[in-house]
């Protein structure tokens, strides 16, 4: 996920001595790390972030999932936070009754939720939304096994920070493992600006290579957000 660039509004409000680092400087290390993203932008310090814990999720009947995602062309860019791959228009997914439309895909590693403590060397974070601006984000574990025939043209070429790839017909829902089983609850994006979210998180694994994981290293040697209070919300998880 991208950061907001401040830097006009800092620029015009006469900041030039500020000794804060803007908000775009966050980084997942140090004095901007992510314990310090609330100082840099306030809506990352609000309560009920994300990500969380999933163990102990009630069961209950949820709305079921249905995914209209079609082979399109994807621009994927390194913005020095993640490996974002931007979809063009035409995809969506029907949750209840509400049309999200896909407008990208990323990866955080190692992963970001877990479920009774465990982390897998990437999590898949599929975004989507709705007209009305809300999101909805499919997350998907990915753990270490054959290699991922729909990833390997991104894989092999991931752009270095500042770059670009241009990927033509890749089908989004390839990356996905069944959809009739998640998680949900609502918090925030992962990464500043941390805007609320609501997250379907589904259980099954997706496989990518230990080549495929060097890759991804290679260009993005860590880029999780530690686990964040569930502070008594609500996780349901399908029967
Ligand atoms: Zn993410």
């Amino acid at each position: 996920m991208r950061s907001i660039s401040w830097l006009p509004l800092l620029l015009a409000a006469g900041c030039a001595h500020t000794p804060a680092p803007h908000p775009a400087q966050w980084t997942y290390d140090g004095e901007t790390g992510p314990a310090h993203w609330g100082e840099l932008v306030p809506a990352c310090a609000k309560p009920r972030q994300s990500p969380i814990d999933l163990g102990g999720a009630v069961h209950k009947p949820l709305p079921a999932i249905a995914v209209h995602y079609q082979p399109s062309h994807f621009t994927v860019v390194n913005d020095g936070h993640n490996i974002v791959a931007n979809a063009a228009p035409g995809s969506f997914i029907e949750v209840g009754g509400v049309r999200h439309e896909l407008t990208q895909f990323h990866f955080h590693h190692p992963s970001e939720h877990v479920i009774d403590g465990k982390h897998y060397p990437l999590e898949l974070h599929v975004v989507n939304k709705s007209a009305a601006g809300e999101l909805d984000v499919l997350a998907v574990f990915v753990r270490e096994g054959a290699e991922n025939a729909t990833l390997a043209p991104l894989f092999a070429a991931l752009p270095v920070k500042g770059g670009q790839l241009p990927l033509d017909n890749l089908q989004p829902a390839a990356l996905l493992p069944s959809v009739q089983a998640y998680y949900t609850y609502t918090g925030t994006l992962t990464v500043p600006p941390c805007s609320e979210t609501h997250w379907l998180v589904l259980p099954d694994a997706i496989e990518v290579s230990a080549a495929q994981i060097a890759a991804f290293d290679a260009r993005i040697s860590h880029n999780n957000r530690p686990l964040q209070p569930t502070e008594g919300r609500d996780v349901s998880t399908t029967p």
